[in-house]
């Protein structure tokens, strides 16, 4: 057992001590936070709905008709036809046959991975992947092979020196931290030549990338049946740019009825408040029907990106709203989210183990409901960041 105050203490030590912020009123660009409001860049809420009125609304009236509470899982009585709608919604949206409403994508990935790997397979991973996935192939017992990030040779070899029975290829699509992007070619092509299955974890892809907001798949040209047989498992969350809660698998219905027989995190738990999947189908409307939103988020990016670049701040290969700006060690991250703070931003420092050790930054996101000006003036205060000189990577 841990010995609790030791272990704090050292925490504490390191800059590794994390706490709570205190959050009032609806998330959004001004949060306040603390007491005070603030021009926030750390939110995953890219397209603007966490609170949009047509959300909000949708959730009311579910709740005035349907209740607040699912008041048992699934497989009891819990399955409301708010769920089946946004299941359904979900399905015809990406393409595919059938999609699985899940709690969370924590959730989503334990129990899609335990439900498909057991002990005599292989999982392969991106060394950066989402803590979720690497706790999934941890619950399946499979043994779990780690390639370094986005190293298709690497992954290409470990597969070639295999005697598992199966193998499933897992990935982030856009990877939360860094906000680059798996190569989905070069996997889908290495997992139909050698038979390894691969899945796709687009938590912060969907509703972001593609014209209509498909997500990773659709900004790397896959489409419709090609989408379904190169990545036939596909993973998405509710909670980032959907503005709600909650997560799904996308695949054939073969998939998906295998998993309501066997995905315990699916199975062993109480269905979502039926009036959150109302809300979220009603968000799923809004990101397929206004490309807008996507449109004004690229701009924001692209203006950031030319910005930063000439005020010589190294930035990472990312096409996404997540925008990292590494400062190296936890003092430095720490010492620029403060700077920030004081001059009335909030930017989140990322610390060890949510990225690896050298590699703490500030994990800058945009959102949809950002201006044009919100973008000049934190671009503004960058350029006075203390010490801004990138350091060497340790
Ligand atoms: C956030 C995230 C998850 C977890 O999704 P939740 O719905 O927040 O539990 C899973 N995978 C990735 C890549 C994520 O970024």
């Amino acid at each position: 057992m841990i010995e609790l105050a030791a272990e704090l203490a050292g925490l504490r030590q390191a800059g590794l001590h994390r706490q709570r912020r205190l959050l009032a009123g609806p998330q959004g660009v001004r949060p306040r936070i603390d007491g005070r409001e603030r021009l926030a860049f750390c939110s995953n809420d890219y397209l603007g709905l966490a609170a949009h009125p047509a959300v909000i609304e949708a959730l009311r009236e579910s709740a005035a008709r349907d209740g607040v509470g699912s008041g048992a899982s699934h497989l009891i009585n819990g399955h409301h036809q708010a769920h089946e709608a946004l299941e359904e919604a979900l399905a015809t949206f990406l393409g595919r046959e059938r999609a699985l409403l899940f709690s969370t994508g924590y959730m989503a990935n334990l129990g899609v991975i335990q439900a498909l790997c057991g002990r005599g397979d292989q999982i392969l991973a991106d060394r950066l992947n989402h803590a979720s996935l690497l706790d999934g192939a941890q619950l399946s017992q499979a043994r779990l092979r780690r390639y370094p990030h986005a190293d298709t040779e690497r992954l290409r070899a470990l597969l070639g020196s295999s005697r598992a029975e199966g193998s499933l290829i897992v990935t982030d699509g856009v990877f939360s931290m860094d906000g680059d992007l798996a190569p989905i070619p070069a996997l889908a092509a290495i997992a139909n030549a050698t038979g390894a299955v691969l899945m796709l974890d687009d938590a912060h892809g969907i509703g972001v990338l593609g014209a209509n907001g498909r997500g990773t798949l659709e900004h790397a040209g896959f489409h419709g049946d090609e989408a379904q047989a190169a990545v036939p498992i596909l993973i998405g969350t509710l909670g980032k740019a959907l503005g709600t809660f909650g997560a799904f698998v996308a695949g054939s219905a073969e998939l998906i009825n295998f998993l309501i027989q066997r995905a315990r995190s699916y199975i062993y738990t109480t269905a979502l408040p039926p009036a959150l999947a109302s809300a979220s189908l009603a968000a799923l409307r809004i990101a397929a029907h206004e490309p807008e939103r996507r449109d004004h988020l690229q701009r924001l990016i692209n203006r950031f990106r030319a910005g930063a670049h000439t005020l010589g701040l190294a930035l990472a290969d990312s096409p996404t709203p997540i925008q990292p700006l590494i400062a190296g060690d936890v003092d430095t991250a720490l010492r620029w989210s403060r700077f920030l703070e004081d001059n009335g931003f909030l930017v989140t420092a990322i610390r060890p183990p949510t990225v690896p050790q050298g590699a703490a930054r500030l994990r800058i996101t945009f959102s949809a409901s950002h201006a044009d000006a919100d973008i000049d003036r934190l671009l503004d205060t960058l350029a006075k960041l203390p010490n801004s000189a990138p350091k060497e990577s340790q």
